[in-house]
């Protein structure tokens, strides 16, 4: 562990060590000589009267963490994209998530029905999947952001041509432009009378989305939500790009996800959906998310339907959590249980002095405030 005198805090510092001195007696400090050593947690007070907010290296312990990506992902198999819909409220979102859902052609299949569990897939009548993250939009795509999981491929943009560009159609295309992420455009209520779909595309434009019919190479497929018109073609547009984007992901590494949502359920205890990013996720398997874990006890797909593994770009039900993780929180597979729960131990301890560091910061923006 790092340790500082105090004479080599003051200097750190750039104050007078008699300064430094008194300011350590005002906070209850005894070691009040040059050549003491302070502990990590004595120099942060000390720094933080001085409004200087440390970074202490944190000593790591027991972590889990993500395999690096390889140089060569050619060789490994392509996977379903992933999908977020994204769109002023009102202008279709949740209707569309309904047909896309029940336009799949598993739809019709035994124990079918449809259970929320944050994302679905489609399967194409090409034989490729897609997967559709249903969690209301913006708050779930930000959240996920914010804990750095990129989690969506391709964002559909949906904008209902009676109404055109909203604040929040701003809002999620200045989402997708910050994550990197492509954008498919679909007008949506074409159905209506009296609607002109190519006055969207110019608004568009405006807002920085130049469509194909205005020289770009965003695509824009005029759709009615309700009715179905072009929501095939819009699923085969997203089919279209994934190809081209060529999206791969390695199934012979331990599993790494996403919490896209958690719940606790009557008769199923803490339950977790998460989108699978790599590798394969077996019941069975030990897992950690935040400063939670689980030893997978059975796992259900959107129908509900039990299975027994779940690979890249889908999406699963755990059952067999200690405690509920959040969303957006990383999912890293562990080798056994006394892994797991050094792991689990060790990041509640750092969170535990992260708190009290940002108690002690908190109590010390107060002291300024008074004098
Ligand atoms: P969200 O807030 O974006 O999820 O929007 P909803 O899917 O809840 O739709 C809002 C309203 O618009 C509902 O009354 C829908 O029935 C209606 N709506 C959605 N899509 C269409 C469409 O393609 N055509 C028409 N005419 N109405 C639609
Ligand atoms: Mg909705």
């Amino acid at each position: 562990p790092l340790t500082i005198t105090v004479d080599g805090l003051a200097k750190l510092l750039g104050v007078p060590n008699d300064h430094m001195l008194r300011k350590m007696r005002f906070i209850g400090m005894n070691k009040l000589a040059n050549d003491y050593l302070l502990s990590n947690e004595e120099a942060a007070d000390i720094a933080l009267t001085y409004g200087v907010v440390p970074v202490i290296p944190e000593e790591s312990g027991p972590e889990l963490y993500p395999r690096p990506a390889p140089d060569d992902m050619s060789k490994h198999p392509l996977r379903p994209p992933v999908i977020t819909i994204m769109g002023h409220v009102d202008h279709g979102k949740t209707t569309l998530l309904d047909t896309l859902r029940s336009s799949s052609i598993t739809a019709g299949e035994a124990g079918g029905i449809t259970q929320h569990i944050g994302a679905f897939s489609v399967l194409m009548k090409g034989g490729q999947n897609i997967t559709f993250l249903d969690t209301p939009g913006h708050a779930a795509f930000s959240a996920m952001r914010a804990r750095g999981a990129n989690a969506t491929d391709i964002v559909v943009l949906v904008v209902a041509a009676d109404d055109g560009v909203m604040p929040q159609t701003k809002e999620a295309i200045q989402h997708a432009q910050d994550a990197g992420v492509p954008i498919i455009v679909a007008i949506n209520k074409c159905d209506k009378s009296g609607v002109d779909p190519s006055l969207i595309q110019e608004e568009l434009l405006q807002h920085g989305i130049q469509t194909e019919n205005m020289g770009g190479d965003v695509q824009a497929v005029e759709i009615s939500a309700l009715k179905g018109d072009g929501v095939d073609e819009l699923a085969e547009n997203i089919a279209t790009l994934a190809e081209v984007l060529d999206l791969r992901a390695e199934v012979d590494i331990p599993a790494e996800a996403s919490v896209i949502e958690s719940q606790v359920e009557k008769g199923r205890g803490n339950t977790a959906s998460v989108l699978v990013k790599r590798g394969m996720l077996k019941v069975g398997d030990i897992i950690a998310a935040g400063t939670t874990w689980c030893k997978v006890r059975s796992m259900a797909d959107d129908r509900g339907k039990p299975v027994v593994s779940a690979g890249p770009a889908t999406a699963v039900k755990i059952m067999g959590w200690k405690e509920i993780p959040q969303a957006g929180d990383l999912v890293l597979q562990a080798k056994t249980e006394a892994q797991v729960k050094d792991v689990i131990a060790n990041r509640i301890a750092k969170r535990k002095k992260r708190e009290q560091l940002d108690s002690i910061e908190a109590v010390n923006e107060k002291r300024r405030e008074i004098h």
